[in-house]
């Protein structure tokens, strides 16, 4: 299946749901007009692209309407698959320049978080990286379990400690073992415990104090979790993170398991943060580097409907 394709498997749910009702709107076409642009404004309120992208959107559009004398509903998706790609902060990949590099993986609990780390270092392994996974989520004893099972499928070494052990001291063996081994990405889980924000935030940063110690100038993302399926939920999670950390990318989860993947154009407008990664499936290669334009064009591709 092509990247397309799958981004567009992924995206079913919501072509079904709220990118139909897009595209209905847009067969009523006979000329950009008022009533035209209101009822796409709604439609894309309902598809979860959040009143204020929305209306921007749709302004943008009126004036696109008029520069390029848009004819026909064709040429009305694509201006707004456009004009919708670039409310979103492009994704640039991760930057991962030094070896090692260290990726911070936040989140809440059940969003997808150790899921997506298996994913995500099985993709890491399989472009020739050597991966090692740290289990810094010590709260949860379930949580190295699940992530040592992640492991093995990702052909990624571990490093885990016992259950209420201290996230950075693994995160310090996770730095040393990665050294000593020669790895070139360090993953860490971490636990999401957002409804103690300060705790969360002195964690998370004496996470980084030691990543800063012990490898002064190695490339660090931190990337968010959502759920994409939890809509205001994602947004005030994804607004939470980003008042205790900062963070450098998204990953959208369950995509395909909503009809609002409106979502991730809100979120990344939103935070002005890339979204880098969509997961639209339970099986390690169901994580998508992710493409605004592809994926804005997916969600108006109508021929797929017919
Ligand atoms: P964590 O608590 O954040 O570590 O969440 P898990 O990684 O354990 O995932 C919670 C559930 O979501 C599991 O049943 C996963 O299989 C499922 N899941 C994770 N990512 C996706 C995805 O992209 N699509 C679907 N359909 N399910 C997912």
């Amino acid at each position: 299946m092509s990247f397309f394709d799958k981004i567009k498997a992924g995206l079913k749910k919501t072509k079904e749901g709220t990118a139909s009702t897009i595209n209905s709107v847009l067969a009523t076409f006979r000329t950009v007009d008022e009533e035209l642009l209101s009822e796409l404004e709604d439609a894309l309120i309902l598809a979860d692209i959040g009143a204020y992208t929305a209306s921007e959107a749709i302004d943008e559009l009126r004036r696109q309407s008029k520069l390029k004398n848009l004819q026909s509903q064709d040429d009305v998706a694509e201006c707004l698959a456009g004009i919708l790609a670039d409310k979103m902060v492009p994704n640039e990949g991760l930057q991962l320049e030094t070896q090692p590099s260290v990726i911070l993986m936040v989140g809440v609990n059940g969003v997808g978080k150790t899921t997506s780390i298996g994913k995500l270092g099985a993709k890491l392994a399989g472009e020739g990286k050597k991966v090692l996974f740290a289990a810094a989520d010590t709260f949860r004893a379930a949580a190295a379990d699940q992530l040592s099972i992640w492991a093995k499928r990702a052909g990624a070494d571990l490093v885990r400690h016992s259950e209420g052990a201290d996230p950075s001291a693994v995160i310090f063996d996770a730095v040393t073992a990665a050294k000593a081994r020669g790895c070139d990405v360090v993953i860490c889980d971490t636990a999401g415990r957002l409804h103690n924000k300060q705790n969360l935030m002195n964690e998370l940063e004496k996470m980084r104090r030691v990543i800063s110690r012990e490898l002064p100038d190695a490339s660090v993302e931190t990337l968010l979790v959502l759920d994409a399926t939890t809509g205001q939920n994602a947004i005030s999670q994804a607004e939470g993170f980003d008042s205790v950390t900062k963070l450098t990318g998204l990953i959208l989860t369950k995509l395909d398991g909503t009809a609002k993947g409106g979502i991730a154009i809100r979120v990344s407008a939103s935070l002005k943060v890339p979204v880098k990664f969509i997961g639209v499936g339970e099986q390690v290669d169901d994580l998508l580097d992710f493409d605004a334009l592809a994926f804005t064009r997916a969600f108006f591709d109508r021929k797929e409907e017919a």
